[in-house]
């Protein structure tokens, strides 16, 4: 149990990675099962999908009253403007009130840098969005500022489960120990990522330096994603 006495006044950050999957019909049926669930008032469940479906699950969202924030994957690093393909920060803040930010994935498969990575934190702070930066190591932090709201998603490489065939969720003492070292870097909220499931989420919440996990594979299932909440209560 967390001894942190302002554990109860802050939200756990649950969030939920869909990445590229899901078809409106398919967000339809997780959204269905998932709104069934109990949740407590202290967690922010947050669900990250494609940027096609912010419109539509932001309207279910507040149609059936349901307690789920949303988010976006990524943000423009520009305005809004003559940027064909991009997403700016005031056309997502349309649907959501978080983003992604530098995720591994787009960090190794789009080339983000870590200047490009300010700048897209920038542009989401600038819109009124709270920006999630997906770091690996220390050194993705340089130029970072410490700003109210920023959230930092420490996720371990090799814990992603899509990293390769070895890919393991990180020794829980080994991520608090990280955790500090983030803490003593940049003032902000820090969640862990790296295959969490409802088997061993429990172990990264009860960390007293950690504000909520970040879930891929496990979320795109609704019973799975269920089961993770329950398990972090
Ligand atoms: C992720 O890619 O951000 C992630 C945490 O994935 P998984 O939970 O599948 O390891």
């Amino acid at each position: 149990m967390k001894t942190n006495p302002l554990y109860h006044m802050k939200k756990t950050i649950i969030a939920a990675n869909w990445k590229s999957n899901k078809t409106k019909n398919e967000a339809k049926i997780w959204l269905n099962e998932t709104a069934l669930g109990n949740f407590p008032e202290h967690f922010e469940i947050v669900i990250f999908p494609s940027f096609t479906l912010l419109d539509y699950i932001s309207g279910f969202v507040r149609i059936n009253d349901t307690p789920f924030k949303i988010g976006a994957q990524d943000i423009s690093p520009f305005d809004s403007g003559p940027y064909t393909g991009e997403i700016s920060g005031k056309l997502i803040k349309e649907f959501a009130d978080y983003v992604l930010i530098g995720h591994s994935e787009r960090r190794a498969g789009f080339g983000e840098s870590d200047e490009m990575i300010r700048k897209k934190v920038d542009m989401a702070l600038r819109a009124g969005l709270t920006p999630i930066v997906c770091v690996s190591n220390i050194s993705q932090l340089d130029g970072l500022e410490s700003k109210e709201g920023l959230v930092i998603a420490y996720e371990p490489l090799g814990a992603i489960s899509t990293s390769g065939p070895n890919a393991q969720p990180e020794n829980p003492s080994l991520t608090s120990e990280f955790v500090q070292k983030i803490k003593e870097k940049i003032s902000a909220e820090v969640i862990y990522g790296g295959s969490v499931e409802a088997g061993n989420v429990g172990q990264y919440i009860s960390l007293e330096n950690i504000s909520g996990v970040l879930v891929g594979g496990q979320s795109l299932d609704p019973i799975n994603f269920i089961n993770i909440i329950k398990n972090a209560i």
